[in-house]
């Protein structure tokens, strides 16, 4: 018999591989401080590394040669004595092996992450000091998905960090948790490559056998062929422009690039936060400038909007030092740590001179228009930028029209609105059918919106995932949103349907 596993498809290519089942990533301890003699922690900390170093040596050994030169030079990364001795500095201020061998790791990466061309070696000892603390902790990481071969993933959900590692050979994500909004869904649609979310049988799929993973079914069905894959809508362009502008979301330069293949006019959402993922300190002005400037002139033509840094469980900004599940998101967070979000758009103002780009600024999670007007007087003391914000929270909806003359554009991010409207935990839905776009509360919502910021003259678009659905954009511009933004991989659809 077929057996058919239901959830929220992302993307609309179908595909079809075979399943691999991934466990889930174990958490590793916080970093602790320890009485034990600095002679004692340095030993357990050259034991791990040589724990570390033997898996990888014993990966080697079952590798082909160019996968066998990349394990080899993590083993010298790995074993660098200056990392050591950093290692070594930390350990007499008091901190563990774990701790210190995490921090000198931190240390060595943001000396690193300036340089585009050493971007690598920094995810690479991110990804070192990991599995060394985790050998501390008696934790097992590996989550080793063969490089060869085509296989759809399965796993309970996989965090930014995992997505962006996973290799060419996944072909199909599904999760067992997640929506539609999740960041594993936003980073898997950026990177074209599809998914099921929230779909809870997805264990029962066999490993080893062949699935066919239907997006626009919203199903994975097991030994399906691709011809059963649900067809597509096919729009017919009638007119040589979309009727409203189509952007593109962005998280990286890899995405830029991409983005840049595109007729999408302009950036519509760069999450900025994308790039600082667990960074322990805050990324100098310089390294942003540089990182930035980078990522703007890779973009495509047209305004490139960058979306002050946004923090949420599952994108933490460590070097914001809040507590883990503390980083509740919202302007406020940023507003109480003014020096980040201020020394952000020095850099952004920065990267805006050195690439002569037409640059816009936005912050995520405004919950009144006082908080709007404090960061709009922000912006426009650091840098010369178009100014708005993102409405993401209720309360705000009811405030546009006191933004009139004040903010220049408003972006609705559906993806939190949907969560804040109907009370749901995006990451972990319970009921997935309330963020289905078409459900009325939603729609009232988005023609609310629209309106408001009519009345107060202020050009409105849609940045959240809901603007991807081809048929939901032509929705949106019949409501009045002036543009939507989408991942890259959309862009091409939603211009379709916007032209027909
Ligand atoms: C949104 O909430 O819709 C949005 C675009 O922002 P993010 O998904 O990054 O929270
Ligand atoms: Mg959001």
């Amino acid at each position: 018999m077929t057996e058919i596993i239901g959830g929220i498809g992302v993307g609309r290519t179908a595909v079809v591989a075979e399943v691999f089942h991934v466990s889930p990533t174990p958490t590793l301890p916080d970093w602790a401080r320890t009485s034990n003699a600095v002679e004692v922690e340095s030993q357990t900390l050259i034991q791990a590394i040589a724990e570390v170093e033997a898996q990888f040596k014993q990966l080697i050994g079952t590798s082909d040669g160019s996968s066998a030169e990349i394990l080899d030079a993590l083993v010298e990364l790995l074993i660098d004595e200056a990392l050591f001795e950093e290692a070594v500095a930390y350990l007499e201020q008091g901190w563990s092996a774990a701790a210190s061998f995490g921090k000198a790791a931190d240390t060595f990466s943001e000396l690193l992450s300036g340089d585009a061309a050493m971007e690598e070696r920094s995810l690479d000892l991110q990804d070192l000091s990991k599995r060394v603390q985790a050998v501390l902790a008696g934790i097992n990481l590996a989550i080793d998905i063969p490089s060869t071969g085509s296989f759809v993933v399965v796993a309970e959900d996989f965090s930014p960090a995992d997505t962006s590692q996973f290799p060419a050979s996944v072909v199909g994500v599904i999760t067992t948790g997640g929506g539609p909004t999740s960041h594993t869904s936003i980073i898997c649609r950026s990177r074209g490559i599809p998914a099921l979310v929230g779909a809870k049988l997805a264990r029962q799929l066999e490993p080893g056998t062949s699935v066919l993973l239907d997006p626009l079914g919203n199903r994975a069905v097991a030994g399906g062929l691709i011809s059963d894959a649900t067809p597509e809508v096919e729009y017919v362009p009638k007119r040589e422009k979309p009727i409203i502008k189509v952007l593109a979301n962005i998280g990286s330069f890899d995405d830029a690039v991409m983005a840049a293949k595109t007729a999408a006019s302009g950036v519509g959402l760069f999450r900025s936060e994308l790039l600082y993922l667990n960074r322990a300190q805050e990324p100098s002005v310089e390294s942003q400038i540089h990182d930035y400037s980078k990522v703007f002139a890779a973009a495509p033509i047209g305004p490139f909007i960058v979306r002050t840094f946004d923090p949420q469980d599952d994108k933490p900004l460590q070097f914001l030092g809040l507590e883990p599940k503390a980083s509740i998101a919202n302007y406020r967070v940023l507003k109480s740590r003014r020096e980040i979000l201020a020394n952000q758009l020095r850099a952004v103002e920065g990267a805006r001179q050195a690439t002569g780009r037409e640059v816009w600024v936005m912050a995520p999670m405004i919950g009144s228009a006082e908080e709007a007007l404090d960061f709009a007087d922000l912006a426009r003391q650091s840098g010369n930028f178009k100014v708005g914000v993102m409405v993401e929270q209720l309360s705000l909806i009811t405030e546009i029209s006191k933004l009139k003359g004040s903010i220049d554009f408003l972006s609705v991010g559906t993806n939190d609105l949907a969560q804040n409207l109907f009370n749901l935990d995006r990451q972990n839905l319970t009921n997935p059918e309330l963020l289905d776009p078409w459900h009325p509360e939603f729609l009232l919502k988005l023609t609310e919106i629209a309106q408001a910021a009519k009345q107060a003259q202020i050009s409105v678009s849609v940045c959240g995932e809901v603007a991807a659905n081809p048929a939901f954009a032509v929705v949106l511009a019949q409501l009045g949103f002036s543009s939507v933004s989408v991942a890259p991989s959309e862009v091409e659809a939603v211009s379709v349907a916007l032209r027909s």
